[in-house]
């Protein structure tokens, strides 16, 4: 699952433009992850501030 850390998240909307499965959205001032996200990581690559990270489950 991807972890988003909104007290660091200055919405530019990067990882939303590189999400390969549309999994993203900028609602206003709200990012928010859907359930077709896979994992991939390349949002948390992305983004500039360090705010996403990626947990795998067991
Ligand atoms: S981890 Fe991958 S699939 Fe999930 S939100 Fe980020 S870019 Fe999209
Ligand atoms: S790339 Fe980072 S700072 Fe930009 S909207 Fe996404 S999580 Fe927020």
């Amino acid at each position: 699952m991807l972890n988003i850390n909104r007290d660091v998240c200055g919405y530019c909307g990067a990882c939303v433009a590189v999400c390969p499965e549309g999994a993203l959205e900028l609602i206003d001032a709200y990012l928010s992850v859907e359930g077709d996200c896979i994992g991939c990581g390349i949002c948390a690559r992305a983004c500039p501030l360090g705010a996403l990270e990626v947990v795998h489950e067991d």
